[in-house]
């Protein structure tokens, strides 16, 4: 099967009809299309737009980012795919959707985490008044790589007096070594690619 987690592939609560054919981590892999050298050379870019447009497939996964992670209070999505895959998650958990937005975007007062890029410098921020002191919040994204945008999220987060309480992805690269920039931080993916 495509390399999903050992642990980490937990239907629980998935749709009822589960896509025919090959297993659902083999069906859900399946419809991630690589993009040789976008949006740089050297880059494998994995999209993700095949997935989301297939409505079972679509369902699947985000009952696959949520399960195990009830009890959460909210579910901050990073931009801008985290937030199509967030969303929903936060539904689904019955909780409120917190976006972590780049630079500028956001209206209101905000906090804002800034970490390296290979060239240069990115910034995540979130209005101040997104978390209540002590919340319990799930940190969805599409893809974790190197874990630097992950590892300032979560940063982000516990600087507004917010515990994070997990990081769920779709796809992890695991040739990219993220997990080691989220020391303490519970990683769960979907898939292995
Ligand atoms: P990183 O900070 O290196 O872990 O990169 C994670 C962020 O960059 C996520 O928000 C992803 O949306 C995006 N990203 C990084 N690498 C890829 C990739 N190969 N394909 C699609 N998105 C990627």
């Amino acid at each position: 099967m495509a390399a999903a987690q050992a642990e980490g592939l937990a239907f629980r609560g998935a749709p009822a009809e589960p896509p025919a054919g090959p297993d659902p981590a083999t069906a859900l892999a399946g419809l991630i299309r690589d993009v040789p050298d976008y949006p740089e050379p050297g880059v494998v870019f994995k999209d993700i737009t095949p997935l989301l447009a297939d409505a079972t497939a679509f369902g699947t996964a985000v009952a696959a980012l949520a399960a195990g992670h009830e009890g959460v209070d909210k579910v901050a999505g990073i931009e801008a795919r985290g937030f199509i895959l967030a969303a929903p998650v936060a539904c689904r958990l019955g909780v409120g959707f917190v976006p972590v937005r780049k630079h500028g975007k956001l209206p209101g007062p905000t906090h804002a985490q800034s970490y390296e890029l290979e060239y240069g410098t990115a910034t995540v921020e979130v209005h101040v008044d997104a978390f209540a002191p002590g919340d319990r919040v799930l940190l969805v994204d599409d893809v974790l790589a190197t874990g630097g945008t992950a590892a300032a999220t979560a940063e982000l987060i516990r600087r507004c007096g917010a515990e994070v309480t997990a990081l769920s992805v779709l796809i992890e690269l695991g040739f990219l070594g993220g997990r080691a920039n989220l020391p303490g931080l519970t990683v769960r993916a979907v898939l292995g690619l």
